[in-house]
């Protein structure tokens, strides 16, 4: 039996990398997916392309700053599926870069609206969804860089993915008693757009696969199978964490 059968999940920045990889691996596992992000032509694909392997897909296009989009997916979701039982809110941008000195408010402000933001209004109609099925799973994309690690000039990204986790920690316990697990998943370097664009040179890549002690970045891939454990009963008694899954980059000293 798939591990993901009758449930309903939404996974946001779907469109390519690590939520596209996800959204392929729920619905393998049984999962009906409503897929989100900005680019309407890259859903409607991933869509068309998990129905006609024989699963269930709806896309829905979007910014998920916009309220009214968090509501939407929800919709959808309840709608077309008959409820919700997982989210994975993945959709980010790395943002503008730099010293904060230099970095404008409109900089910044797009940041956390885009990554943290996003992550409140996405709760705020997943939750009651879940509490109507007695129970779910919800999943915020975060990272190593500004929990385990420093990094000079994220500052926008490093406070929006920390504040994931603190996010987390208050729904786990605001939720557990409904039976809704609240996690955040830290991928370390991974292999998608977003990664090539940090790592935009060969020299980079280079030291970006360094710092970890696998040697290597991660595939998208790699990341879903731990979105799909956060996401089953396989990880049960598993809230409230900030999941490293990061070929080691926070403990390597190289
Ligand atoms: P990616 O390939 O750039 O994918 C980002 C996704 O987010 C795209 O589907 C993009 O789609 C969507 N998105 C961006 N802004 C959006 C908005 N305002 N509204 C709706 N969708 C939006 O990046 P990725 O590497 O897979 O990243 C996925 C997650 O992993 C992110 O949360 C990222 O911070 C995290 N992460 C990545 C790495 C890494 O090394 N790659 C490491 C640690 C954590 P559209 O452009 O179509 O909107």
């Amino acid at each position: 039996m798939n591990i993901l059968a009758n449930k309903v999940a939404i996974v946001t920045g779907a469109s390519t990398g690590i939520g596209y990889a996800t959204a392929k691996l729920f619905a393998k596992e049984g999962a009906a997916v409503v897929v989100a992000a900005r680019r309407q032509t890259e859903l409607d694909d991933l869509a068309d392309s998990i129905n006609a392997e024989g699963g269930r897909a709806l896309a829905l296009a979007g910014d998920v700053g916009d309220e009214a989009f968090a509501k939407a997916l929800v919709d959808k979701a309840v709608s077309h599926f008959g409820g919700l039982d997982i989210a994975f809110n993945n959709a980010a941008i790395l943002g503008a870069m730099g010293p904060v000195s230099e970095m404008s408010q409109t900089d910044w402000n797009q940041v956390i609206a885009t990554n943290l933001t996003s992550a409140f209004l996405a709760a705020k109609y997943q939750l009651p969804a879940m509490e109507a099925r007695k129970g779910g799973s919800l999943i915020f994309t975060s990272t190593f860089v500004g929990y385990t690690a420093g990094m000079p000039g994220m500052a926008a990204y490093a406070a929006s993915k920390a504040g994931l986790i603190g996010l987390t920690q208050v729904l786990a316990t605001e939720h557990g008693p409904q039976n809704i697990r609240v996690n955040a998943l830290l991928p370390g370097g991974t292999d998608t757009a977003a990664g090539r664009e940090f790592a935009n040179t060969p020299e980079a890549l280079a030291f970006v696969r360094n710092l970890h002690a696998l040697k290597r970045m991660a595939t998208p891939d790699e990341i879903a199978q731990s979105a799909l454990y956060l996401a089953s009963d396989a990880s049960s008694f598993t809230t409230g964490s900030a999941m490293l899954v990061d070929g080691g980059v926070s403990i390597n000293r190289v």
